[in-house]
């Protein structure tokens, strides 16, 4: 690690009050700018709209992109994801309108790329410009405008992998484990619970705060290098279900149920995290209860395959999975 990465600087203003005068491509997701395009003022070159997050689409896109002066994303994390690359492939300044605090990807330097059937995430740039409407974003559909709670209610399993990593000699030197770290992620995780039920309803103060939350877990991750603390076997079972469940899901409703399981084979309490999902409206009942042992049992072999950093996922048994009543810790 030779570099820290920082935020992007964020603008608190209403959409009404956006203006740009250089030609611009919008990257986006229907229909995000739709909602987006009728309230800022901006001369639009171009359209571009993301459908996955393969390297090939977005060259694709790229090859379909009139020429601007500044690229525009709207939406949520794919949006932003394919927004970044451009951004770097043209050379271009990037704003980024998020729609609602569904991932942390709006304040990350990376573009998370599927890859056969994983996910990879490649440098690519933080938005130049974050502009955060918070009325706006609170008239986002319920189970997305808060649902970046995924990324933070992951502290709970993510750290505790790390734990376990360590416990067990499988980090690297590069991901060593810090209990000070531990200690400054399990904040972030108490402040997000704390914001949950107001965030949830479209509060603006809730949002903000949960705006905050997702800010300094990635100012966290960024200064030491890697994602352990936010990012672990919760994950990588939503990386592997997107195989069976298919594109189109929302982040959340595929981590959060992992964030659940994970956290009962870890043996955590899992009321508390449920409770935060809840208030948050992500929807734990998106995956098929035959799809989820399915997945639970491919696990071990699917993180090894690919490689991904250790944790409960490398010690899932059927003799656990069994002891695991999935319709009470899904609620
Ligand atoms: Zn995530």
């Amino acid at each position: 690690m030779d570099k820290i990465w920082s935020l992007p600087p964020v603008s608190l203003l209403s959409l009404t009050e956006v203006e740009d005068r250089r030609p611009a491509t919008v990257v986006t997701t229907p229909p995000a700018f739709e909602l987006v395009g009728k309230k800022i003022q901006i001369p639009v070159t171009s359209v571009l709209e993301v459908r996955e997050a393969t390297r090939q689409h977005w060259d694709a896109l790229l090859a379909l992109s009139q020429p601007s002066e500044v690229i525009y994303a709207v939406g949520g994390g794919l949006a932003f994801d394919a927004a970044k690359y451009l951004a770097v492939k043209q050379g271009l300044p990037l704003v980024g309108i998020p729609t609602a605090l569904s991932v942390d990807a709006i304040f990350a330097w990376s573009s998370a790329i599927r890859e056969e059937g994983c996910v990879r995430y490649i440098e690519t740039k933080t938005a130049d410009l974050l502009i955060v409407d918070l009325e706006f974003i609170a008239s986002a559909p319920p189970h997305l405008r808060a649902a970046g709670i995924c990324d933070l209610l992951s502290i709970a399993t993510g750290c505790s992998d790390w734990r376990l990593a360590d416990l067990r000699g499988q980090n690297p030197p590069s991901m060593t484990y810090h209990a000070a770290i531990e200690k400054i992620a399990h904040s972030i995780l108490e402040a997000t619970i704390d914001c949950a039920p107001s965030a949830g309803k479209g509060d603006p103060q809730g949002l903000k705060q949960l705006l905050d939350c997702l800010a300094l877990e990635t100012q966290l991750l960024n200064q030491i290098g890697h994602a352990r603390p936010e990012e672990g076997s919760e994950h990588y079972f939503a990386y592997l279900a997107e195989n069976y469940v298919g594109k189109g899901r929302s982040h959340a409703e595929l981590v959060c149920p992992g964030i659940l399981l994970m956290a009962a084979l870890q043996g955590q309490d899992v009321a508390i995290l449920r409770q935060a999902m809840r208030q948050c409206h992500v929807p734990l009942n998106s995956l098929d209860p035959n799809v989820i042992q399915v997945v639970l049992r491919e696990l071990p072999e699917y993180v090894r395959r690919h490689a991904l950093p250790y944790g409960i996922a490398h010690e899932i048994t059927e003799e656990k999975i069994k002891q695991l009543d999935l319709a009470q810790i899904l609620g």
